[in-house]
């Protein structure tokens, strides 16, 4: 919805680059090679990509903590040369790593992280924030007394002390259990649903599916497809059918119409769910004179989607190059 007082997109990223400076032992390392990006007002945004994609290095631009070699970015419409405190006000991070004040409750840990953000005692909500983060009952325990998903939950809550209209997740449920990576999507759900700009980096494609409106996807610091959810998965239909032979074979066997990669003693055969089936591939395989031992059937995963769109046919990828290796 156009808004004539609020920006159109929550993040605005114009040919942002980064280059760390190398050192003795490493050479500079180019991050981000022009990253134009745009995350519209009011979305739920998934940023995926392996590690070493450029993730952390996009957020931590945007959050202050990374200067950029070069490029634009706008946080709400505010641009993080000129007013980078306005930039930063509008955000809210949280961090991959879950760090705990020792020494604050959470009540407290609320508080001083408000004073923090400058916001005045009468307009903090931390008893608020604790109840939305199901900690209501812990705002006076110790914090090493939380348990892990409860420290995550308490970081989300310092996140949105200052009531930032975007959010960042940095790979919010890595490592988490199944019942509060749940908690945590309702809530990100919730908050979305009160207006607020949600951007999440994950591994998961599953998580993205969940949750993002609009995928993009990262990979050597290049955004290599940035879609709505549903028409991203529409072109990840790719399925693979693992075909063991009775007999070993020695070379790759021609399958008509379907892409081959050798696995070991067996070999791999994809095909496309919205154009052929299992069984059309088995077909081909007998028709091309291989009596088959055994069959698995895969979904492709995440690294399968990355090599896809970065490099189109899988079977061109060149196994000896180290940027083949996704994972
Ligand atoms: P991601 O968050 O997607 O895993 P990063 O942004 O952390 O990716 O890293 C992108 C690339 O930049 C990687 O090759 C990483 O090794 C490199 N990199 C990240 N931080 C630094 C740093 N402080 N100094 C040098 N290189 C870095």
């Amino acid at each position: 919805m156009s808004d004539p007082l609020l920006p159109d997109n929550a993040i605005e990223v114009r040919g942002l680059t980064k280059t760390y400076a190398g050192s003795k032992k490493a050479p500079p390392k180019t991050a981000l090679k022009g990253i134009d990006l745009v995350v519209p007002r009011g979305s739920i945004f998934g940023l995926l990509g392996p590690n070493g994609a450029g993730k952390s290095t996009l957020i931590n631009i945007l959050a202050g903590v990374v200067n950029k070699t070069g490029g634009q970015a706008y946080v709400w419409g505010r641009d993080i040369d000129t007013d980078p405190r306005g930039a930063r006000a509008a955000l809210g991070v949280v961090a991959q790593e879950v760090t705990a004040d020792v020494f604050f409750t959470p009540r407290e840990s609320l508080e001083v992280q408000a004073g923090y953000y400058g916001v005045p005692p009468a307009e903090r909500r931390s008893d608020e924030l604790l109840a939305a983060l199901g900690l209501a009952d812990k705002a006076n325990a110790y914090v090493r007394a939380l348990s892990g998903g409860m420290k995550r939950r308490l970081m989300v809550a310092k996140a949105l002390v200052h009531n930032p209209p975007v959010l960042i997740l940095d790979e919010p449920t890595a490592g988490v259990d199944v019942e509060l990576r749940r908690q945590l999507w309702a809530y990100v759900r919730e908050l979305s649903d009160r207006g607020v700009t949600i951007l999440l980096t994950t591994h998961y494609l599953e998580e993205a599916q969940e949750l993002c409106d609009t995928i993009a996807i990262v990979n050597h610091g290049e955004v290599v497809a940035c879609e709505p959810t549903a028409q991203l998965l529409r072109r990840l239909d790719t399925r693979n059918v693992v075909v063991t032979p009775e007999a070993p074979l020695t070379a790759v066997p021609e399958i008509a119409g379907f892409d081959v990669t050798p696995r070991g003693d067996s070999f791999v055969v994809a095909y496309k769910t919205g154009q052929s089936s299992v069984e059309q591939v088995l077909v081909a395989v007998r028709a091309a004179g291989v009596r088959i031992k055994d069959i698995a059937t895969e979904d492709p995963d995440l690294e399968d989607v990355f090599v896809a769109l970065t490099y189109g046919d899988t079977s061109q990828v060149d196994p000896t190059r180290d940027d083949a290796v996704v994972a």
